[in-house]
């Protein structure tokens, strides 16, 4: 039996796999897909924590940003894969001032979660892909996880599902409210100098990749679940785009792409035991900063179980 099981392979799931991996606690993460390939993979990588984010928030952000570069610099460590983590400035426009921040934080989201997935493998942690997870039964002293591919007992499971977590903690008759917000993204090349900072209004941000690219998001569509990225949502960032830094017309498009951020009807995140339950975990509705706020909820949720863990071996 696995002590810890996690649903979910986004970067919420695989930070906290690996924080308790690190921690020598034995995890198994189940994914219904590919790990990284949901909405983590559709993230800009920003980690801006005073803007747009909630004052609640501000210190768990401010935590979260002086955890990533230690993360960072242990995942290269281990597995050789630059996760793109700089510090650069972020110029942002607003009702017609300029406001620059010398200093702030971005990662590629992508390298992060094959790093933390080389890392994790190579801790020996088991990851099952194409499992989707149907059901969630609480008992005494174990949950069963049932799944298209069989059934698997743990000590405690965290459901970090992103968007799939409401459905599944309610077969274990757990509510949460949460609802999808569709955002759509660009990532072009421009020739010449790189984009010196990040920069970003109330309608568009342009994010200078270490690859050479320059992503333009993201358009925010409540309760809009659907796949694919409209026309109109790839004009309206454009638009903004050139109004923001007018060069960028003679970029040339790379990729578009949209996900669905999981948001939740309070508008924070739902982090550590749920109701009424003694052994299952939420880790999810992190809305536009799940990149920023995973290692923090990796470590509030991993010293947490940990805790769990050693009361019941006493
Ligand atoms: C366009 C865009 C730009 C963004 N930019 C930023 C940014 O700059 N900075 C930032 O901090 N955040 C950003 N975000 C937000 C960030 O991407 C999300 O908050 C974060 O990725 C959520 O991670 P997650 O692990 O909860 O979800 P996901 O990455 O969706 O992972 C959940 C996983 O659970 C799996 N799953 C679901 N149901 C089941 C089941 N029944 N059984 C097994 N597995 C299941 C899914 O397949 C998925 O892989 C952006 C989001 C978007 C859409």
């Amino acid at each position: 039996m696995t002590d810890h099981i996690i649903i979910g392979g986004g970067v919420i799931g695989l930070t906290l796999a690996y924080s308790l991996a690190c921690q020598n606690e034995s995890v198994l993460v189940l994914e219904r897909g590919t790990c990284g390939q949901e909405t983590s993979r559709a993230a800009a990588g920003m980690l801006a924590t005073d803007i747009e984010l909630r004052e609640e928030l501000h210190a768990l952000a401010a935590r979260s940003r002086r955890l990533y570069p230690l993360l960072a610099r242990r995942l290269e460590r281990e597995t050789g894969i630059d996760c793109g983590y700089r510090e650069q400035p972020f110029l942002l426009k607003r009702n017609g001032r300029e406001y620059v921040f010398p200093s702030v934080g971005q990662i590629d989201p992508r390298r992060l979660t094959t790093a933390l997935m080389s890392a994790l493998r190579k801790r020996g942690v088991s990851i099952e892909e194409q499992v989707d997870v149907t059901r969630i039964c609480e008992n005494e002293d174990t949950v069963r996880i049932e799944s298209n591919e069989g059934e698997w007992t743990g000590r405690t499971v965290t459901v970090a599902a992103g968007r799939g977590s409401q459905a599944l903690l309610a077969t274990a008759g757990i509510s949460i409210a949460t609802y999808g917000v569709k955002g759509e993204c660009l990532a072009v090349r421009l020739a010449g100098e790189p984009l010196p900072s990040i920069l970003f209004d109330d309608s568009v941000y342009l994010v200078p990749k270490a690859d050479g690219r320059i992503l333009i998001g993201a358009t925010e569509l409540p309760y809009d679940e659907t796949v694919g990225v409209r026309v109109a949502g790839v004009m309206s960032l454009l638009q903004a785009a050139e109004q923001l830094y007018p060069p960028i017309r003679d970029a040339v498009i790379e990729e578009v792409w949209s996900g669905i951020r999981p948001q939740t009807e309070s508008g924070l995140p739902y982090l550590g035991v749920a109701d009424s339950s003694r052994r299952i975990f939420l880790a999810t509705g992190h809305h536009r900063h799940g990149i920023l706020l995973a290692p923090v909820t990796a470590e509030i949720l991993a010293n947490t179980l940990r805790l769990i863990q050693k009361e019941e071996v006493r």
